[in-house]
């Protein structure tokens, strides 16, 4: 299964594959963007580029694209895309949770075959013993000595190397189920926060939106939006740009608890999941996060000042008719009022 999707990955890149461009030209361009932005001539960067020219993927173009524009394509942005390309590569190529259930099927076959297969050969082993116990006619005794008992050694010398390629062969199918269930978890993760991306944004919200409509509960959600966060990059660097991430992803998973989620859905765009929470409380917790965030002043390595770190926020309740992009669509709503009324605000969509 992982060697189709690597299939798949090389096909993408054969000369006769591509998208209209032929690849000479292609390869051509994505070398003159590499010299043009002044990037590293690593293959990484040139998969990166390769991907804007062929727009093989405009999604992943787009993404490549946009850390080009705001200038945040450094070394680790660029291994962070590269990974997540390919990442999202392998889980795309891997058939669903079907090869979970069939890798699953066959481990319990391998394991009752084995298990039968020890019941027999214990049955067989006292058998021979009784036999062997037994007075018996000399022709037969010699027919057991000379033919039976060797031809059954044989089977058990067999039988005990098929057993250990079977058991070995469940080690590696375990191995791989491991490998598949990591690749699909990594798909949803966000690597530079390790917080859910919007993959996994997805699909905690198509969750807790169904478990609402099922017990009739309320379900709110905040979404944040550091300020300013372009400034930070530009005052302190991308790498402190990064720090701040992680800071806020990691402050948000703190503050929230028992079934709440938090997720990164956009460059400095984080979403709080909050299931049954109504209104007025999610603009509690929203003032809540806000003003703790704003309370915490970081220390950035080597400056003296330190960092005051804000964020506005737009909250929104689940109305029970409308799809999870309505929902996000009026919180960012509420956001982009939070922004205006001068931010470091909360918003609500009510
Ligand atoms: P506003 O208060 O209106 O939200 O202003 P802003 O500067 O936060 O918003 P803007 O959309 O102008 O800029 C967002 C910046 O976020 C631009 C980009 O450089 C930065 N950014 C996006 N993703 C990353 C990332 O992964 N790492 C770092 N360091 N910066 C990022
Ligand atoms: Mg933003
Ligand atoms: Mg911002």
């Amino acid at each position: 299964m992982q060697t189709d999707a690597f299939k798949k990955l090389v096909n993408r890149y054969r000369a006769n594959n591509s998208s209209k461009l032929d690849s000479k030209v292609m390869a051509e361009k994505a070398l003159k963007e590499i010299k043009q932005l002044a990037l590293p001539a690593t293959p990484i960067y040139f998969t990166l580029m390769y991907e804007v020219v062929s727009q093989i993927d405009p999604d992943l173009a787009n993404s490549i694209q946009d850390a080009i524009n705001t200038n945040t394509l450094n070394n680790s942005k660029a291994e962070e895309l590269f990974i997540g390309f390919l990442t999202q590569y392998i889980y795309n190529g891997l058939p669903p949770e079907e090869v979970e259930s069939i890798l699953n099927t066959l481990l319990e076959e391998i394991s009752s075959w084995l298990h039968q297969s020890k019941i027999n050969e214990k049955i067989l082993t006292s058998e021979i013993t009784l036999l062997s116990q037994e007075k018996l006619p000399t022709h037969v005794a010699e027919q057991v000595n000379n033919k039976i008992l060797p031809t059954l050694q044989n089977f058990f010398n067999a039988n005990d190397s098929l057993k250990k390629q079977v058991e070995d062969s469940s080690l590696e199918i375990t191995q791989l189920k491991n490998e598949l269930q990591h690749a699909r978890n990594e798909a949803k993760t966000d690597a530079l926060t390790n917080i859910p991306n919007r993959r996994g944004f997805n699909e905690i919200i198509a969750c807790m939106m169904n478990e609402a409509d099922l017990k009739n509960t309320p379900f709110s959600i905040i979404i944040l939006d550091i300020d300013f966060f372009k400034f930070i990059n530009d005052e302190f660097g991308h790498l402190i740009g990064d720090s701040v991430l992680r800071y806020l992803a990691k402050q948000l998973n703190e503050e929230t608890k028992g079934k709440d989620a938090v997720a990164r859905i956009g460059g400095e765009e984080f979403v709080v999941l909050l299931p049954n929470t109504n209104y007025e409380n999610a603009i509690n917790v929203a003032n809540n996060l806000r003003q703790k965030i704003e309370d915490n002043r970081l220390k950035v390595k080597n400056q003296n000042a330190k960092l005051k770190l804000t964020v506005s926020a737009g909250v929104a309740t689940y109305d029970f008719n409308e799809s999870s992009d309505e929902l996000l669509n009026r919180a960012d709503q509420a956001l982009y009022k939070a922004k205006n009324s001068g931010r470091n605000k909360v918003c609500g969509a009510e």
